[in-house]
């Protein structure tokens, strides 16, 4: 169990549960933790540990244990593979680099049969397209003809699918329970422990787990999903779903919050915008960093956007910012600054928001490269659905034009589409929302 953090709607763990049904031997599930992965921090740590709690608790439930390794999964993998003669192994999948070279590491130190289920997808990566797909445009009907498919309830396993108690000697140093059993301050790496957060305490940790998360979500269907057409983007408003940091962590499924929400009476059109911010946008951003390997750098930008943004490389830029001005707040942008403290005290900038964010970052900064790595250095810091493809997609569609096309041109941006002060002031109230933020 990697990318995706959960016991119930679990295509991985469905798959791994009939493997081991059909063969009578018990399902065990691990989960391998590293320490500074890309750069996280306390609050995510203690986020995914959290959540990772309410795994250990529920497979309990289920008689299935929960082993926990820390280290390199390339060495514990092969390591508790031998160690328990496990039969057959089963991964979840992911499109960034870090975990597929884990996979493939650990698929050449390792002897048993080795499988990939694409647990975060409703449509499995690899089926929905077999390219980098050019634009939202280009991936929506493919994705849509296959949706009948694939988005289909989860099955039921049946109660003689249940296991067997192994014998508790096997392992029990590393179950979470006994690793955890000094709190889990004890897990979170060191340098991170004291930290704060962007220099300010957090206002709202969101509640982690599988528990929160289903809350979340019926939440947002019975409040919020009516008016997601008209209110989402206003960044004054709580009209968004909140849905991210648990569709990062995988607390859950893509597939069930589609499922619930086909099942809403809620307003048509409402619910077609979502779906398609939640299945278009969200897969067609695993497309993004599946077939292109230089999905986090300006390689990895279309020709077109290249070659705009290398015409306008040595234009003037009217202020740069360094990193720390940034980090802090601290431009001369009021609406800019709020952003940024909306970002460090709740750990999730609204989407509206991310966009003009980072494409003030390429403004502010000496060239596209510079802006492109403190955009990707800030979201995988403090957003708490950072570290994930809908950021590199996201940092890409604003800095490098990414699934976007060419705008009118002008300095710096080339033919980037460009977003204004100006321009947000006509879609909402900016005073408003640098009110909210700046009083924090
Ligand atoms: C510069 C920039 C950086 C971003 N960084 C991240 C990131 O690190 N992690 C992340 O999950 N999203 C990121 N996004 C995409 C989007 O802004 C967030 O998914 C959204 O704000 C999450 O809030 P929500 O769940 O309340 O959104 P809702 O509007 O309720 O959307 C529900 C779900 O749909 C998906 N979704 C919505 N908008 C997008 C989008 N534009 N692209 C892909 N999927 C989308 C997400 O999974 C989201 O959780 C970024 C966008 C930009 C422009």
């Amino acid at each position: 169990m990697s990318r995706d953090q959960r016991v119930e709607d679990n295509w991985a763990l469905l798959f791994a549960r009939k493997i081991a049904f059909e063969a009578d031997v018990p399902v065990f599930v691990v989960f391998c933790l590293v320490d500074r992965f890309l750069g996280a921090t306390r609050r995510k740590y203690e986020f995914m540990l959290r959540g990772l709690q309410e795994v250990e608790a529920t497979l309990a439930r289920k008689k299935i244990p929960f082993f926990f390794l820390r280290g390199d999964p390339e060495e514990e993998i092969p390591n508790f593979i031998e160690k328990y003669e496990i039969g057959t192994l089963v991964t979840d999948f992911s499109p960034l680099r870090i975990k597929r070279t884990w996979t493939e590491k650990v698929a050449s130190g390792i002897k048993v049969p080795f499988f990939e289920a694409d647990a975060h997808n409703v449509v499995p990566c690899w089926e929905a397209s077999k390219k980098q797909e050019y634009a939202a445009h280009t991936f929506r009907p493919k994705l849509l003809r296959l949706l009948p498919e694939f988005l289909t309830e989860y099955p039921e396993l049946e109660a003689n699918t249940e296991f067997p108690e192994i014998a508790a000697s096997s392992g029990k140093s590393e179950t979470f329970s006994e690793v955890q059993k000094n709190g889990i301050g004890t897990l979170i790496p060191g340098e991170f422990l004291e930290e704060k957060t962007g220099f300010l305490p957090d206002i709202a940790l969101f509640e982690a787990g599988e528990t929160a998360a289903r809350k979340i979500m019926d939440e947002f269907l019975t409040n919020k999903l009516d008016s997601y057409s008209t209110l989402r983007n206003d960044p004054t408003k709580d009209a968004l779903s909140n849905l991210s940091p648990y569709l990062h962590f995988g607390q859950v499924s893509a597939q069930r919050v589609a499922l619930e929400v086909e099942k809403t009476k809620a307003d048509l059109e409402s619910k077609r915008v979502f779906l398609d911010e939640l299945l278009v946008r969200k897969e067609l951003a695993d497309n993004f960093c599946y077939y292109n390997p230089f999905y986090d750098s300006f390689d990895g930008f279309p020709e077109w956007a290249k070659k705009t943004l290398n015409s306008h490389r040595h234009d003037q830029r009217s202020h740069i910012f360094t990193l720390e001005e940034l980090e802090t707040g601290r431009t001369y942008d009021p609406l800019w600054n709020a952003s940024q403290i909306e970002l460090l005290r709740r750990g999730k900038m609204h989407s509206y928001m991310r966009m003009y964010w980072a494409k003030k970052i390429l403004e502010w900064s000496e060239s596209p490269e510079k802006a492109l790595e403190t955009a990707i250095y800030l979201n995988d810091k403090y957003e708490l659905d950072g570290r994930d493809p809908n950021g590199y997609a996201g940092i890409a569609w604003s800095i490098g034009g990414a699934h976007d096309r060419a705008w009118q041109e002008r300095e710096i941006f080339g033919k980037i589409r460009y977003m204004s002060y100006e321009g947000s002031k006509r879609k909402f109230d900016v005073k408003l929302y640098i009110a909210k933020y700046s009083a924090l």
